[in-house]
Parts: C-alpha cells; structure tokens; sequence
C-alpha cells in the first residue's frame, strides 16, 4: 500500500512517523512517501527519511492509501486526496465537525487515534497511552526544573537537605509515570485518585496512597466518573493539608468526554508553602487548576503554577516514536495478507476507530452531534437571514483558509 506522511501546520512539533517506523513499513513492502522537513522539529531530516526508504514528496498525499497524521488534516486538503483513500490521526470528533463533512463528503475512511478502543489488543495502537506517558514525564522534570530545591535527600557532612515533597492527583497513565519519575529523582510521593484501583498502582510505584475515605468513583471502561460538585467540594476540603504540605503539586486528572475536573482552587494554591511548584497537565482541558493557563506559568500565592500545552510535544522525538508505532500497529491491522489495505470493518478495533467511510460517518455521537448541529442551523436560519451554522470556532478558521467547495451540509 502507499503511505503518505504529511508535515504538520501550526505549532506542533511531532511527526506521526519517524524513520525507524518508514523503514519498517518499506521492509514489510509498502510505499511511504513524506512531505519535505516533515520530521524537522522532531528532529528527523529528510536525509533520514530516505535513508529510512521513503521518498520525499510534495504530492504524495495525493495519491496514497493511507494519509498520516499527528492532528487532523486541514479542511482545505481533504479535497487533494484520493476518493475512498484512509486517514489517521488525532480526531477530536466533538470540535471538528466541520472537517468530518468534509471527510465525509469526500469519501475518505478516517480513523480517530483517541477511539482506538481500550481493549487490551488496541494497547499496542494506543495513542492516548503512549502520548501520556510522554506528559506524565515530562510534568515531573519541569517540576524539578522550576523548583529551586534538590528533589532527593542529600546527607553531607555539611548536613542533611530533606527530599521533596510531591503531591500527584489523577493516577492514570499520566499520573503514574509522573509518581514514577519523582521517585526516580528521589522525592517522596503521595498521589489521589478517585478510582479505587489506583491505591494499589500508586503503592506499587513506591508512592503512598492518600485514603481520603471518600467513596470511589468507578465509570465504564476502566475510567473515572464526573464528580458532584458537592463531592468536589468534599474532596478539595480533605486535600488541602495535603497540597499545604507539598513543595510540587503535579495534576493529571481527567474524565473522558468532559472538562477537567477543578481538584484545586486558587484558595489552595495560596496555602503553599513559598518557592511551591504547580504543574497543571490539564490546563488545556479546562485546569485542575484553578487560574492555570495554558502555555504559561502563573505566580498564585507564593507558587510558581505551570499550565501544560502540547505537553507530549515538548519531547517530539520520543513522543512521534511511540505515536508512530502506535500508527504502524493501527497500519498492518488494516492491511490484508498481501499488504493491500483493506480494513476489515467486522474488527472492533477498525469499527471503533473509524469516523467516517464510504460517504457515512460511522461514529454515533458525531453523527447525532452533526444532526443537532444542523437541526440548530436550521433554527438559526429561521431566525435571522445572515445565520451561519455553529460548527466551532476551530472549523470556522479552518473554513476561513479554505477554497475547497463547500462540502454537504451535515446530517439532517
Ligand atoms: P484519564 O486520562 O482519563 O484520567 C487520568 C486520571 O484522572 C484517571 O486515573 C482518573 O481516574 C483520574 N481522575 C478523574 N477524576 C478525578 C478526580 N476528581 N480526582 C482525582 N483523580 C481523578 O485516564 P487514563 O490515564 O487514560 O487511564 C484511565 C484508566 O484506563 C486506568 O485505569 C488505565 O489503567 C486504563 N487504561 C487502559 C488501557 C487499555 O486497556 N488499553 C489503556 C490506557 C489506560
């Protein structure tokens, strides 16, 4: 099959393939094409990429069978592929609906990387995993980064300086590798999270649970559930001596589907001790934090609060050579025994991931979201004559730069 890698717009600094995951497609026989300096701010040069078997060109995605990327494609290149041809990508269905028509409209077969299902066959293709890893780590160095103290004991014969304090709250993949590289830095840890397996994982990463003796919160899947705001309110009263005793606050608690649950008020940041270090991974999602901003550090009280932005992109190498593995995975299980790509739509794994195919968007909440998102337009219509359809400021910008046609309007 013909792969095509495409160089990502905007800001982000990952590739969805590296030159060890192209030479391993090329060796099992396909074609990888890649767009020039694709790879540049991951820092992979397009002689890697050749070396690696792929030939650099500009027109690739035109004729591949498979398009990968890190973000979803701009709306204004989905016309330039081939009809029938698969994407793969990040696919935050719920703020691209406008792309999705486009998709649609298209008749492109896209994959969502964040509904790969959380199955134990899908571990290997789990972009949303292998990504939080990437941030768990990277939370717990820019916390010992901004902290102007030594992370580990230290017994000198000048005397003994105390470890670090660390406090992580959300103990999912993130969490847990942030637990596990604090450690390594040698500071103690204590870690919440509302799940009642998590106790174990926590203590198991040699970090002490913290029992807030509230009842657990077990959702579907393996996930937490939404908080009542009356528990909210419960669980931000029993952690505040807990945040008030540590000199590194690391927060990672998310809910599918939702804004990040507010763990922690200004209040609470204030009652840190001076020289405190906030690092919120979820600042992009709404902030466990409250008054973390993403992309900035924020002076709350006498702490220094870090909002976490693209954070698994701050580390591109590493990051794009997971992501990319994931993408390979995801590749082969859609390829047939000759190589062919031919995604088998009975797999769970192909059902659930994909977005749209065939000129139908398969996934459900989409297709109700873009349902409701035309029955409003339709509402606006009525009401004013200038009305445009809600589709997100996202996919407005997107439409802005684009002189594609317009796709079909969205479900009705
Ligand atoms: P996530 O990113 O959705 O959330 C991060 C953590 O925040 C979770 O542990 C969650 O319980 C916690 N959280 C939510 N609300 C909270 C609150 N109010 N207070 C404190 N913590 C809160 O989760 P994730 O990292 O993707 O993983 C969640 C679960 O899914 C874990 O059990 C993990 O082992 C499991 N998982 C399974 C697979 C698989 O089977 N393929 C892959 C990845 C993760």
């Amino acid at each position: 099959m013909k792969i095509a890698v495409v160089r990502e717009a905007r800001t982000e600094t990952r590739v969805a393939l590296v030159p060890e995951a192209v030479a391993k497609l090329v060796k099992a026989g396909h074609e990888v094409t890649v767009e020039s300096r694709a790879g540049e701010r991951a820092d992979f040069s397009d002689a890697d990429y050749t070396e690696a078997g792929a030939t650099i060109d500009p027109s690739g995605i035109g004729h591949a069978d498979v398009v990968v990327s890190v973000n979803p494609l701009e709306s204004s290149r989905v016309g330039l592929l081939r009809r029938g041809a698969a994407t793969i990508s990040f696919l935050p269905t719920g703020q691209s609906l406008y792309l999705v028509a486009a998709l649609r409209h298209a008749r492109i077969t896209s994959f969502s990387l964040e509904l790969v299902p959380r199955i134990s066959r899908a571990q290997s293709m789990d972009a949303l995993s292998s990504q939080a890893l990437v941030a768990g780590y990277r939370s717990a160095i820019v916390a010992a980064g901004l902290m102007r103290r030594f992370f580990p004991q230290n017994m000198t014969a000048a005397g003994t300086v105390q470890p670090a304090q660390v406090v992580v709250l959300g103990a999912g993949v993130a969490g847990l590798q942030a637990i596990a590289t604090s450690k390594r830095l040698g500071a103690v840890v204590k870690a919440y999270d509302v799940r009642e397996a998590a106790a174990e994982e926590i203590a198991s990463m040699g970090a002490k649970p913290i029992d807030l003796e509230l009842e657990s919160l077990e959702g579907s899947g393996g996930y937490a559930r939404e908080m009542t705001e009356e528990r909210a309110e419960q669980q931000r009263e029993l952690l505040t001596p807990y945040i008030a005793e540590a000199d590194v606050l690391i927060t990672t608690a998310a809910v599918p589907g939702r804004q990040a649950p507010r763990l922690v008020t200004k209040a609470m940041v204030e009652e840190m001790k001076p020289g405190s270090v906030v690092v919120d991974l979820a600042a992009e999602t709404g902030g466990n934090v409250e008054g973390s901003k993403p992309g900035e550090v924020v002076q709350i009280g006498n702490a220094n609060v870090w909002g976490g932005e693209n954070v698994a992109g701050q580390m591109p190498g590493p990051a794009s050579s997971l992501l990319a593995q994931n993408i390979v995975n995801l590749i082969t299980l859609g390829a047939d025994e000759d190589g062919a790509w031919a995604p088998d739509f009975e797999d769970e794994i192909i059902a659930g991931a994909c977005v749209t195919h065939d000129g139908e968007v398969r996934h459900e909440p989409t297709r109700e979201a873009m349902a409701e998102g035309s029955a409003d337009a339709e509402q606006q219509e009525q009401g004013s004559d200038d009305a445009e359809p809600d589709q997100g400021s996202d996919d407005a910008e997107q439409k802005e730069g684009s002189d594609e046609t317009e796709p079909e309007g969205t479900d009705s």
